[in-house]
C-alpha cells in the first residue's frame, strides 16, 4: 500500500486553523450563517464514493466557517467558555494524532503519567490536599456526577449499605442539601445517579446566591447526607462560605461536594484565594479546565479526598482488561468513561506554558477586566450592575426594564462587536457578562462597553 498522504489534509487543517485563530480579533463575534444556510451548505445524501481527504477538510472548513461561533475571541463574554491557549491547543492536536485510548495504563502509558503529574500540579495550584485522587472527565457536569457518586457510596457505606452491589433499592434515604442557587448540573447528576431531585433539600441563599450557613445548620440532621457547596455562582460569581460549610457538615457526618466549575480557579491567585478559604476541607471537588484554564473542549476535573471511595464507585474490572501494576494509573478507575480521549495532554501543556504565576495572572486579569466592565457600565445613566463583582461575572440591567434589557442583549448579539447572553437573576432580566478568555484586554472591554451603550440607545 502507498504511504498515506498526511500532509495534505493536516496542512490544510493547519492553514484553516491559523486563518480562524489569527482572524479572531477582527471578525464579528457572532456566527454569520443561519440554520437554513448551514443545512444547505452541509447537507445532501450520504456520499457514495470516497473523496480526497484534503478536499474534505477544505470543504468542511468552507461550509462550516460561517457557522462557527468565534468563542475564542477576546470579546466573547457568553456563558463561561474560555478560549484556548496556543500550547494547550497544540497539545490537544497531538492527543488526536497519537489517538491514545487513555482508559488504561497499558494502552497509553505516557498519557497516564501526564495525568498523574498534572493531577498533582492541579491539587497544588488549587490548594487541595496533596493525596487527592483526580479524574479527567468531559466537563463539570460529569465531574459533579463523579463526585456525587463517590459521596453517595461513602455516606451509604457509613450507614452500613453497599451501594455498588445493592444499589439504591431499599437503601437508607440520603438527603442532598444544596443551595437554592445551585447549578442545574447538580440536579441532573442526581437524576443520573437514581437519587432523584426530590432528595434535594434546597438551602436558602443570600442576595448574591451564596448558601446561608444558618439555613444549612437548620436543615442538617445526623442522617446520611451530602452537602453541595458552590464556588462561583453561574450568574453572580458569588462563592459559598465553603470552609464554614465543610466544618458544619462534618460535625453532622455529611460529605461535602464542591461545584467549582470556574470559581475553583480563584485558588490559583494569592489575591483571590481568601474568597474560597477552607475549600480544602471539603471531600470532593468539580472544576473545569475548558473554562478558566483555557484548554480546548472538552475537559473537566474531579478530585476526591477519599481515593478509596472514588475508586470504589468508578473502578472497572474485567478479565480481558490489563490492569495497571503497582503505581501504574488506570484512568478508568477515576472517571465514568471506559475508553477515553487523552485530554490530560492539553492540561499538562497549559500548566507548563503558564506556570503558577501565569495562571494567577490570567485569573486576576480577567477579574480586573470584569470590574472594568462594572465600573464603566455601572456609571452610565440608566444602567445598573446587579451583583457584587467578586470574580469574573457581571450582571447588567438597562433602564430597570426586562423588555429593554432583553432588547439590548439581542441587539448587542447581532451587532457583533462582542457576544454575551441574557439571564434572569432574582426574577429580573439581566445581561450576563463573563470574562474568561486569556486574550481579553482593556481595549476589548472598552470597545464592548461602547457597543453595549450604543445598542441601549438604539433599543430605547
Ligand atoms: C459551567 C458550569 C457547570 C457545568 O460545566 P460543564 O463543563 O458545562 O459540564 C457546572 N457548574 C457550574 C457552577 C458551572 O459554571
Amino acid at each position: 500500500m502507498d504511504r498515506p498522504d498526511w500532509k495534505g489534509p493536516l496542512g490544510e487543517a493547519l492553514a484553516q486553523a491559523l486563518a480562524h485563530l489569527e482572524g479572531l480579533p477582527d471578525r464579528p463575534v457572532r456566527p454569520a450563517a443561519d440554520l437554513a444556510e448551514l443545512r444547505s451548505a452541509l447537507g445532501g445524501p450520504l456520499p457514495e464514493a470516497p473523496h480526497d481527504a484534503r478536499d474534505v477538510v477544505a470543504g468542511l472548513a468552507a461550509a462550516t466557517g460561517p457557522g462557527v461561533m468565534p468563542s475564542g475571541s477576546g470579546r466573547f463574554f457568553g456563558f463561561v467558555v474560555g478560549g484556548t491557549t496556543p500550547a494547550a491547543l497544540a497539545a490537544d492536536w497531538l492527543a488526536s494524532a497519537w489517538d491514545q485510548n487513555a482508559g488504561l495504563y497499558v494502552l497509553a502509558p505516557a498519557a497516564a503519567v501526564v495525568e498523574e503529574v498534572a493531577g498533582a500540579w492541579l491539587a497544588d495550584l488549587l490548594g487541595l490536599p496533596p493525596k487527592v485522587s483526580v479524574g479527567y472527565v468531559t466537563g463539570a457536569q460529569m465531574a459533579n456526577f463523579t463526585g456525587l457518586a463517590a459521596a453517595l457510596q461513602s455516606v451509604l457505606a457509613r450507614a452500613g449499605w453497599d451501594l455498588g452491589s445493592a444499589g439504591l433499592w431499599g437503601a437508607p434515604r440520603v438527603r442532598v442539601l444544596a443551595g437554592e442557587s445551585r447549578h442545574g448540573t447538580i440536579d441532573r447528576a442526581l437524576r443520573f445517579l437514581g437519587v432523584g431531585t426530590a432528595a434535594i433539600v434546597p438551602v436558602a441563599a443570600d442576595g448574591q446566591g451564596r448558601m446561608r450557613v444558618d439555613a444549612l445548620a437548620e436543615a442538617l440532621d445526623d442522617g446520611p447526607a451530602i452537602v453541595c457547596a458552590q464556588v462561583g455562582n453561574v450568574n453572580t460569581g458569588a462563592v459559598d462560605p465553603v470552609g464554614e460549610i465543610s466544618d458544619l457538615a462534618h460535625r453532622h457526618g455529611a460529605w461535602v461536594h464542591v461545584d467549582g466549575a470556574f470559581g475553583m480557579w480563584a485558588a490559583a491567585s494569592p489575591r483571590l484565594r481568601p474568597l474560597i478559604a477552607g475549600v480544602e476541607r471539603a471531600d470532593s471537588w468539580a472544576t473545569d479546565a475548558h473554562k478558566w484554564l483555557n484548554v480546548p473542549y472538552d475537559c473537566g476535573l474531579v478530585f476526591c479526598a477519599d481515593p478509596q471511595a472514588h475508586r470504589a464507585v468508578m473502578g472497572a474490572r474485567a478479565g480481558y482488561l490489563v490492569h495497571g501494576a503497582a503505581g501504574e494509573r488506570d484512568a478508568l478507575d477515576h472517571n465514568p468513561e471506559h475508553s477515553r480521549r487523552a485530554r490530560g495532554f492539553a492540561v499538562y501543556a497549559a500548566l507548563r506554558a503558564l506556570g503558577r504565576s501565569g495562571v494567577a495572572d490570567l485569573i486576576e486579569r480577567n477579574c480586573a477586566l470584569a470590574r472594568r466592565f462594572a465600573e464603566q457600565l455601572g456609571t452610565a445613566p440608566g444602567v445598573e450592575v446587579l451583583n457584587d463583582v467578586v470574580l469574573n461575572q457581571v450582571l447588567v440591567r438597562f433602564g430597570d426594564s426586562d423588555d429593554l434589557t432583553r432588547a439590548v442583549v439581542d441587539r448587542a448579539q447581532r451587532d457583533g462587536t462582542c457576544w454575551m447572553s441574557g439571564t434572569v437573576w432574582q426574577e429580573r432580566a439581566a445581561m450576563r457578562i463573563s470574562v474568561s478568555n486569556w486574550s481579553t484586554d482593556e481595549a476589548d472591554v472598552d470597545r464592548s462597553v461602547a457597543a453595549i451603550l450604543r445598542c441601549m440607545r438604539e433599543a430605547g
